[in-house]
């Protein structure tokens, strides 16, 4: 197994101000970056281009929303973010490795232990406890104490009170907060969120982007995407993409700070 010793590209900053008192120390950490990123899919003889060369960086601790209508190639890019699938051209450095150097399995384990997923459709074990589709990344780590890693999971999404619940006797909106859990449990690096809320109502939409606020406010990276204005809204950094090429790469600057009394206007 590599080293979980994480080669991070440090930029630090001293930034001092007009004021001789005054000074800031920040610290920097690139946790993603494309160049020139393509991808084709080959469907026998047929090759359909789909990402035309992205360039971009994400650093630890951003919200970031990667915008654009169906078809555009939002999942596509997600899918290699996430070590899903792997690009056809250009470079994608994770945590400063060229991940074009990981081999299979490697990719597989920081699947399973640097990223963690969260999908429009839940992807829950149906007829399994609420505890134990949390508990279940965890099998291939050697963490110990997993019920209590996937209970501190459980209830930073405010399911204290559904452990042993079946996934098939919760609500949609609370089905999406099992499966942040489970993104979560393993203390991944960053949490990618594929239109999220794209199968909720607007109440419980709110309250799965008022949890990715919060865990973004404790320090989680989180990439989302999404086709809705108001969904991005919530992030702190919109990447619009379009036909396969970026088209603005924008930090939001009139912020939706989500609240139990509002809904996503979708
Ligand atoms: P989005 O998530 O923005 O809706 P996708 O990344 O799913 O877009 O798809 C972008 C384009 O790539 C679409 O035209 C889609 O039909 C095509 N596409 C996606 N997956 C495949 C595949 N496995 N083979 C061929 N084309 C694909
Ligand atoms: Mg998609």
């Amino acid at each position: 197994m590599k080293s979980k010793i994480l080669s991070f590209n440090l930029e630090i900053l001293f930034l001092f101000g007009s004021c001789n008192l005054d000074s800031w120390f920040l610290v920097h950490m690139n946790l993603i970056k494309v160049q020139n990123l393509k991808k084709d899919y080959v469907n026998e003889d047929v090759v359909t281009s789909v990402l035309h060369g992205l360039n971009f960086q994400i650093d630890s601790g951003e919200f970031v929303a990667i915008m654009g209508p169906s078809g555009s190639g939002k999942s596509t890019l997600m899918h290699i973010l996430s070590f899903l699938d792997r690009p056809t051209g250009g470079l994608y450095e994770f945590e400063g490795q060229n991940t074009k150097d990981f081999s299979d399995d490697y990719l597989a384990e920081l699947r399973n232990e640097r990223v963690g997923f969260v999908f429009q459709s839940f992807n829950l074990l149906a007829r399994t406890s609420v505890l134990d589709n949390v508990k279940l990344p965890l099998i291939y780590s050697k963490k110990k104490d997993q019920d209590e890693l996937a209970k501190k999971a459980l209830e930073s999404v405010g399911l204290s009170h559904r452990l042993e619940y079946f996934t098939n006797q919760i609500s949609g909106g609370e089905k999406q907060r099992v499966a942040i859990a489970r993104a979560l449990v393993c203390d991944p690096a960053v949490i990618f969120a594929d239109e999220p809320t794209g199968n909720l109502d607007s109440k419980s939409g709110n309250i799965v982007m008022e949890i990715l606020q919060k865990l973004n406010n404790d320090g989680h990276t989180i990439i989302l995407v999404t086709h809705e204005m108001d969904t991005a809204n919530h992030a702190k950094r919109i990447l619009r993409i379009k036909d396969g090429n970026i088209i603005a790469d924008e930090q939001v600057l009139k912020r939706t700070i989500a609240s139990p009394d509002k809904e996503l206007v979708k």
